[in-house]
């Protein structure tokens, strides 16, 4: 029998919680309304589905698909789907929450959304991945559009799925509509300069904060967890900016060099070994792959998964800066110990908000049917961050609040400002 399996109880924070308690502290500094806190504290829309498939032995398995719709307040939803084995409501409703958030601080006319399915796409073969996202695009046919909801990839989903999905949607509405998605292949209209996009935002926004801290990046060593799309980026686009990169990690493991990571090498190592690190000889493995976290680095870059970051490990970072290229990588619980050791916190919201800023690009040019360069993709989105970490840094100053804080300030602000333009019923 085919049956959807619960989401498995994880002995975790909930990045519901953790998204809360950082908006509900926002929003008491900034003296938000009740009614307007009510407005935003609740998702706009969402939409739960089942997905039946056939999986290649010939079986149906049922999927269960999510996307919410947190806000459209500043424009249409934008977020990406993910496609996890323990991927669960409240964690999609928290993601949604922080595009709405993270499209706000970098100052683009999108509100937030996420997508989820729940699966293992490592188990999967092309053809039941295809089936499955063309699945969810139809049950979502009428809450995606280009001025509706823009999906994009996240976790376990890329350029190829993205493909499958403007695909379908186009099929549906008998015309082609890039638009409705990004981050999909660059001859289908997708950007340059899209797929390193995120980590380039970690790399720019971790440079102005190096900055602030008087840390000189030629004698700055960093430690990156996460070696997918957004880690690797970062890590190589750090390297080249001067900083060592001593230790990084994917799910094969951690690996550490102190004499730092030859960090293309590891990528070409990577890319012709199924895609992971494991038996990666360019550094020493980490008994333990959580050491990482606990390295004495002047950086260190979460890029991996959420809650990594958390009151059982908090007190035992060493870095002077962190850079989260992940969503939700610390726990609002570890805030405060951070806070009161004194590193600094670049957050997601803004840290990583480098993926939707260049997504914003790739709808802007399919919606003009115009291609742009590289060079003037880098510019712009390098120009948005760096405004970006100046704007929260000034919010930080001025309420007397760590990074964290004042990019939910920043993000409040703006679409509680907007939504009073609006007004409601
Ligand atoms: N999934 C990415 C994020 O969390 C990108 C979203 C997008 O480009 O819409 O920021």
């Amino acid at each position: 029998m085919a049956y959807i399996e619960p989401a498995p109880i994880k002995d975790k924070e909930n990045p519901l919680e953790s998204m809360m308690e950082r908006f509900n502290l926002a929003a008491q500094k900034l003296g938000l309304s009740e009614e307007v806190y009510n407005v935003l504290k609740n998702p706009a829309k969402q939409v739960i589905v089942s997905l039946p498939i056939t999986m290649d032995n010939g079986k149906i398995k049922v999927f269960e698909g999510i996307r919410v719709i947190h806000s459209n307040i500043l424009g249409p939803a934008k977020g990406g789907i993910r496609f996890a084995p323990d991927v669960h409501l409240d964690e999609v409703r928290a993601l949604a929450a922080w595009m709405t958030w993270k499209c706000a601080v970098v100052d683009i006319p999108y509100g937030g959304g996420k997508g989820g399915v729940r699966c293992n796409p490592r188990e999967m073969s092309a053809g039941e991945i295809e089936r499955l996202v063309r699945a969810y695009t139809l049950a979502m046919i009428d809450v995606f559009g280009p001025d509706k909801d823009i999906p994009a990839p996240d976790m376990g989903t890329g350029p190829r799925e993205m493909a499958w999905l403007m695909d379908e949607y186009s099929k549906a509405h008998g015309m082609t509509v890039n638009a409705v998605v990004t981050g999909k292949p660059l001859v289908l209209g997708g950007s340059l300069g899209r797929t390193e996009a995120t980590g380039r935002g970690v790399m720019v926004t971790a440079l102005a904060a190096m900055q602030k801290l008087k840390i000189n990046p030629f004698q700055a060593t960093c430690a990156v967890q996460g070696f997918g799309n957004v880690g690797s980026w970062a890590a190589q686009l750090l390297e080249e900016r001067g900083l060592k990169v001593v230790s990084i990690s994917d799910i094969s493991g951690a690996y550490y060099n102190s004499n730092g990571i030859n960090i293309q090498e590891a990528i070409a190592y990577r890319d012709g070994n199924k895609g992971t690190l494991e038996g990666y000889q360019g550094a020493e493995k980490l008994s333990n792959p959580m050491e990482l976290l606990e390295l004495e680095v002047d950086v260190l870059v979460p890029a991996a998964v959420e809650d990594v970051i958390t009151i059982g490990n908090a007190d035992k970072i060493k870095a002077k800066l962190i850079v989260e290229g992940a969503n939700g990588p610390t726990s609002a619980k570890a805030d405060a110990i951070l806070n009161e050791k004194g590193i600094m916190a670049v957050p997601d919201i803004l840290a990583n908000a480098g993926g939707v800023t260049v997504s914003y690009f790739e709808w802007v040019q399919n919606r003009l049917g115009y291609k742009w360069t590289a060079e003037r993709v880098n510019r712009r989105s390098d120009r948005i961050m760096k405004d970006a970490f100046d704007h929260v840094y000034q919010a930080a100053v001025k309420y007397d609040v760590p990074m964290r804080i004042a990019a939910y300030i920043v993000a409040i602000d703006k679409v509680a400002k907007t939504y009073t333009f609006r007004g409601g019923f």
